[in-house]
């Protein structure tokens, strides 16, 4: 098949320009109102949309359709049915209906629900979003058409992370538009969020992941000492990329542009074995259903050149974990990015306008936005030198914190800085004209030149909660914009009076300066920001009285459904330490302590036949190593067996908080002692009879 890319790009989408192509055209701009304009979905249309998608899908290979949805796991799931339908001569005719693709009916007990559904009440509803296209998948079973769904409860609650988006989604369209509206754009009919998240990924040797327990079961290395090299001399960093993973990048870009995901750059990332893919923005829900279709594409693909994927947040101790910047616009039917300060932003009104209620949207809601970021693997990352702090702050840079001073001290800004030319000092290389601001990587919301880039998604999440709660947050504030401006008497004097007030009673959020260090915990501390430095800690802000009413009031998640996600996020706290904490006790158990019993029993034997050999020779190493390996053995035994009490303890803790609470308090802390005498074990006994790849075989060896 060709590789040409605009040959491929695309073609196993049910795009638009397919149904163009196949539907009548009534039925077809029927559908487009739902799309476009959210209007009801008429059941007769969703049956000759099923027939034509069928059609396609076959002429295409499929022989399977699957409703493919987003359960609070964080990650996808499906269940795959033919098209087969038996006829009365015993043969059978391929069928799919606007039922079936209107619905499906999942067993919904076996997904976290977090209470919502108990394990008798098995119902649950996936929904088509026809605001998502459907796709073809080619993998080892066939082809299959891919269905984006919703996913809900019996009872109507939504279980997944798609639906509270697409209610999110709505409720932003809904208040821009009155804003936009008081500027006069009646032009204007719809707005969406715009999100670009740029994926990164760890790559390593199939062969080597699957000699580690650790890596199999918890996705990252629970054990393990830093090689001598890291990522210190920075040549990992946008270097050249090793021949094994160049094929393993090419092929994933061309599966990602049949489905019609706009990988666009692709690099290293600065620690080894690290990578990045980024796409090219679109709507948020499809930019969610893109991600995780890249994530599940990465997998599957590495597997294929004997590479293993790792989504992890913090794979290894040490060297960089991963993460992902979520970047973030606003963006109109007409094209028009609102977010896009112009030449002049000093002058645009209608910009700093949103710019300053995204700004206070963060300052309100900074716990929000941090819950919404929170998983088990990002407490690894959060708040230690390689990913913006767990505090939330606003870098808006040297231009518009100029602008925004001007505002605040004067009522309006008179000018604006700008950017002016760089000189490189080489004739022959071409004048270049730099942006009005710098950026800063250590923010973990910065405002890059006409989006907002929210860093701290983890690498393995789903963006769908992060953009959720980033349109509600700044849909409330720009509710209560539009509240106050249509009353006002002179709009131009409102607006600039609001503008000027916003930022004065927000500006403690802005920090410009460096996250990673100690001066902004103790600043963002005296200006009042909450630091919640781990998931545990952030959870509860879910369920705020505040958070209740915010999430209410815009119809995003009601009470029920933020209690259960609570619940959820505990549980899975919990359960995931639990898994890493019984890996290391296998792995302390029954690998590593017997590998260094061996080691000592080396040391005796050689002191011994080397006494008995020679009885004057110098055995002090070998005593010496024997002591200190026998020192740290039984360190690493006594660490296990508090580490095995505890789990056993935990075990009878029923309230989902406490245990969580119990695992981050105790669990963690008896991990890291049992981690840290196996380390240094792994530096002294001999590298032969060491059970599992190193940092340094996992890291460099691809
Ligand atoms: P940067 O280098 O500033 O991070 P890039 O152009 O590399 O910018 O973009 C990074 C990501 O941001 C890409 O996924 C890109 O598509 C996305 N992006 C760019 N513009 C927007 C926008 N208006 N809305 C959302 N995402 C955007
Ligand atoms: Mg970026």
């Amino acid at each position: 098949m060709s590789e040409k890319l605009t040959d491929i790009f695309g073609i196993d989408v049910f795009s638009d320009a397919v149904m163009i192509e196949r539907l009548p055209k009534k039925i077809y701009s029927a559908l487009k109102k739902t799309i476009e304009n959210g209007e009801d979905l008429d059941p007769n249309v969703a049956e000759v949309v099923a027939n034509a998608m069928k059609d396609w899908a076959i002429e295409r290979g499929a022989t399977h359709y699957t409703h493919w949805f987003q359960p609070m796991t964080g990650i996808t799931a499906e269940k795959h049915d033919s098209f087969i339908s038996p006829t009365s001569d015993g043969k059978i005719i391929m069928e799919f209906s606007g039922k079936e693709l209107i619905k499906g009916e999942p067993d919904a007990s076996s997904f976290p629900s977090g209470g919502l559904r108990a394990t008798f009440e098995a119902r649950g509803y996936t929904a088509w979003d026809c605001t998502s296209p459907a796709f073809l998948r080619e993998d080892a079973l066939g082809v299959t058409l891919c269905i984006p769904t919703a996913f809900c409860s019996y009872t109507g609650e939504a279980l997944d992370m798609k639906t509270p988006l697409l209610r999110s989604m709505e409720a932003l369209n809904k208040q821009v538009l009155r804003i936009l509206k008081l500027f006069g754009h009646t032009d204007i009919k719809h707005v969406y969020p715009t999100v670009g998240p740029e994926q990164e990924y760890f790559l390593i040797d199939k062969s080597k992941y699957l000699k580690r327990d650790d890596l199999i079961f918890t996705g990252r290395t629970l054990f393990g000492a830093m090689p001598p090299k890291g990522q210190e001399l920075g040549d990992h960093y946008f270097g050249n990329i090793k021949e094994r993973v160049a094929s393993f990048m090419k092929e994933l870009n061309i599966e990602l542009w049949k489905m019609g995901v706009t990988a666009k750059t692709q690099h290293n990332e600065t620690a080894p074995a690290q990578h990045e893919l980024a796409p090219i923005f679109t709507t948020a829900n499809i930019a969610t259903d893109h991600n995780q279709l890249i994530m599940e594409s990465m997998k599957r693909i590495a597997n294929r050149h004997n590479l293993a994927c790792l989504l992890h947040e913090k794979p290894f101790a040490g060297v960089n974990g991963s993460g992902k910047h979520n970047n973030w616009s606003l963006v109109t039917d007409t094209g028009r990015n609102l977010l896009d300060p112009g030449k002049t932003p000093h002058e645009n009104t209608q910009f700093l306008l949103f710019f300053t209620a995204v700004i206070k949207a963060v300052d309100m809601h900074a716990d929000l936005l941090r819950v919404s970021a929170a998983n088990p693997g990002n407490d690894h990352r959060l708040g230690g030198h390689e990913a913006p702090p767990a505090i939330i702050s606003v870098y808006i840079g040297t231009q518009l914190e100029d602008v925004l001073n001007q505002i605040m001290k004067n009522g309006e800004a008179k000018s604006c800085m700008v950017g002016g030319k760089i000189n490189v000092g080489v004739h022959t290389i071409p004048e270049l004209y730099k942006d009005a601001s710098d950026r800063n990587r250590t923010s973990p919301f910065a405002f890059t030149g006409n989006k907002f880039e929210f860093r701290m998604v983890g690498s393995s999440m789903s963006v769908g909660m992060a953009n959720t709660v980033i349109n509600t947050i700044v849909a409330d504030v720009l509710s209560e914009m539009a509240d106050e401006l249509e009353q006002a008497e002179d709009f131009n004097l409102a607006v600039h009076d609001l503008i000027k007030r916003t930022i004065t009673e927000h500006i403690r959020v802005i920090y410009n300066g460096n996250g990673y260090s100690q001066e902004w915990i103790e600043e963002a501390e005296r200006r009042g920001l909450p630091n919640l430095r781990s998931m545990v800690d952030a959870i509860p802000a879910l369920v705020t009285e505040k958070a209740v009413k915010l999430f209410e009031k815009h119809n995003v998640f009601s009470k029920t459904e933020l209690m259960s996600r609570r619940d959820v996020l505990f549980d899975s706290y919990a359960k995931t330490l639990n898994i890493e904490a019984k890996t290391m006790i296998s792995m302390a158990g029954s690998q590593f302590i017997p590998a260094v019993v061996k080691y000592t029993k080396i040391l005796a034997d050689s002191i011994n036949s080397v006494k008995e050999a020679v009885p004057e020779a110098d055995i002090s190493v070998q005593k010496e190593l024997l002591i200190k390996t026998s020192g740290l053995l039984s360190e690493a035994q006594s660490a296990l067996q508090k580490l095995r009490d505890l789990i056993k303890e935990a075990e009878g803790i029923a309230d989902g908080e406490k245990k969580a609470r119990f695992f981050y308090e105790k669990v963690k802390p008896a991990m890291e002692a049992l981690r840290t005498p196996i380390d240094t074990l792994e530096l002294i006994v001999d590298r032969e009879l060491w059970p599992v790849p190193t940092y340094g075989e996992l890291l460099f060896e691809i």
